[in-house]
This record gives structure tokens, C-alpha cells and sequence, in this order.
């Protein structure tokens, strides 16, 4: 159930949205990963942040969990995130000598199977996502790099394709965009068939950050700046609380953002750990 809480100098109403904290698929990757570091100490990487989130990361490394920008010959565990992991990064860590441990998020695996069943039994495979995002970067990469990507109804419009279309999505897309290019690519191809892979806590994380923002003054949405569904969650918000700011860690509020007496919604990302958003709560009770 949501929280509110009163404060004594603004007098704001605090409303956290339910089920903030982790998604099951980064608390299972972060499991691994620590497992991992107990184990063998210092030698585990990732290749690129372990999750979105640069405070989570930053904690991580202290462990020993690093991240990586490439892989070098002389190997050590090498954790695949909760994004997945090309076939050719996989090959090539390997032949590098890296033990490999897979985290990847159940529901990314199954958007990689269902687009490669889709390649398979011949429909023009479309991702509707972001295409320089690693987990769009793993699904193609397991079609052979075949797919189309499409992160908006305008860029679907523009498509060419034959007759048969087969379409899934990045797993945290917003849902009203993958419903939007659906209908768009089914008003043109003779053939469709869709997997809707955007998991099930994204679509409720946005269900749910949707609807506090129509009861509040003010919205924060909590989450790493690279992290894609908490920009989502961000853009969701805005378009129905025009006072929504984006922030990483509580020393980024500013007090001039509310009135006296407000009611200040928080929601975060699937990569923000709780202590994030307690954090705020305490600043926004202090003020
Ligand atoms: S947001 Fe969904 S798909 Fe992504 S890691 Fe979490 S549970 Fe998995």
C-alpha cells in the first residue's frame, strides 16, 4: 500500500508509489554477482554497469564486481547481465578465457526466443525499442542482426516490409508505444504476429507511476540517467504531472520545486535500490 507521510516546515504529503525497489531481474543479477565476488574475489567483471543504476554500480565495485568496456585475453568471471549478451560476445569471452555466469532476465531471454521463432517460421522480425540499447542489441543479435527496430509510431510508419511481420519489444517499452506501432504495422502488412515481451513489472511500474501522477502536485521519478525505463517512467509522467523531475540521489532536489502544503508523489526505476528513494523521503521530510 502506498505511504504518506506529513512534514512540519512545507507541510508536504509524501506519496511512494508501491513496489519501488528492485524488479526481480536485477535483484537476481546483483545475487549473482555477489555470489560471484564472494567466491572468487577481486577477478569479476561485466561488460559495461552491471545494472543502470551509477550508486548501485559504484557500491559494486567496492566488492570487487567491475565493470568493463571490452573484453581482454586472461579472463576471470564475467557476469552477463540482466540485458543478456550477444552470441559473438559470449564466443569471444570465452575463447578469452572468461568463465561465463548468466544473468540474464528471464523475460529478456524470452523476448530472444520469441524473436528468433519469429526469424525462424519467416515473418520480417521488428523490435519496437530502442536500438542502441544493449538488451535491443542482444535480441538482434540473436536474429542474426535481421531485425528492424522502431522506437516510435512515426519511425513505424516509415517502414518497408513484406507481407508477413513479426513484432516484439524491448521488455521495459512503454506499452502505449508498442500498442501504437502494433496497430500502425497491422493497418499494412497481411500478416501479423505479435509477442508482447515487455515484462510484466515494467508494465505494472508504469501502471502504476501513470496513475499517482494524476494524484499529485509534484512527481520525482528515481533512477539512473541511463537507465531506459526509468527515462520511460519519466516520460509517461510528464505528459500528465507537468511539475516531474528526474533524479538520480536526494542532494538533486531543489525545495523551490514545491509549494507549501504539496503533495509529492515518488516513483523509481526497476534498477533503484530502496535506500535511493528512502533517502529522498528523509530530504523531502527535512524541508
Ligand atoms: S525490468 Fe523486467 S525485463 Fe528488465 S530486468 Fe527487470 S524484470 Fe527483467
Amino acid at each position: 500500500m502506498p505511504t504518506s507521510r506529513k512534514t512540519k516546515r512545507k507541510n508536504l504529503s509524501i506519496i511512494v508509489s508501491e513496489g519501488v525497489g528492485f524488479c526481480s531481474g536485477v535483484k537476481r543479477a546483483i545475487k549473482v554477482a555477489l555470489a560471484a565476488a564472494k567466491e572468487a574475489g577481486n577477478s569479476v567483471y561485466t561488460l559495461g554497469p552491471l545494472i543502470h543504476n551509477p550508486q548501485v554500480v559504484e557500491k559494486l565495485e567496492q566488492v570487487g564486481i567491475k565493470p568493463v568496456k571490452r573484453l581482454r585475453k586472461g579472463g576471470g568471471l564475467m557476469i552477463v547481465r540482466s540485458h543478456g549478451a550477444s552470441r559473438d560476445m559470449l564466443e569471444r569471452a570465452e575463447s578469452y578465457g572468461y568463465k561465463i555466469l548468466d544473468a540474464t532476465c528471464p523475460f529478456v531471454r524470452k523476448a530472444q526466443e520469441n524473436a528468433r521463432k519469429l526469424l525462424d517460421e519467416g515473418y520480417r522480425v521488428v523490435i519496437v525499442g530502442e536500438k542502441d540499447h544493449p538488451e535491443v542489441k542482444t535480441i538482434r543479435s540473436h536474429v542474426k542482426n535481421k531485425a528492424l527496430v522502431v522506437e516510435t509510431v512515426e519511425q513505424a510508419n516509415r517502414l518497408k516490409f513484406g507481407s508477413r511481420v513479426g513484432i516484439i519489444a524491448q521488455t521495459t517499452m512503454s506499452v502505449d508505444t508498442f500498442a501504437g506501432v502494433v496497430g500502425d504495422i497491422a493497418r499494412r502488412a497481411k500478416e501479423v504476429l505479435v509477442f508482447n515481451t515487455i515484462c510484466i513489472e515494467t508494465a505494472r511500474r508504469q501502471e502504476r507511476a501513470g496513475s499517482l501522477a494524476h494524484r499529485v502536485d509534484v512527481l520525482l521519478v528515481v533512477g539512473g540517467r541511463n537507465s531506459a525505463n526509468t527515462s520511460r517512467l519519466k516520460s509517461l509522467c510528464s505528459s500528465i504531472c507537468a511539475k516531474t523531475h528526474h533524479v538520480e540521489t536526494a542532494s538533486e532536489i531543489d525545495g523551490r520545486w514545491f509549494k507549501q502544503g504539496a503533495t509529492v508523489g515518488i516513483v523509481a526505476g526497476a534498477s533503484t535500490p530502496k535506500w535511493l528513494v528512502e533517502n529522498i523521503v528523509d530530504k523531502l521530510k527535512q524541508m
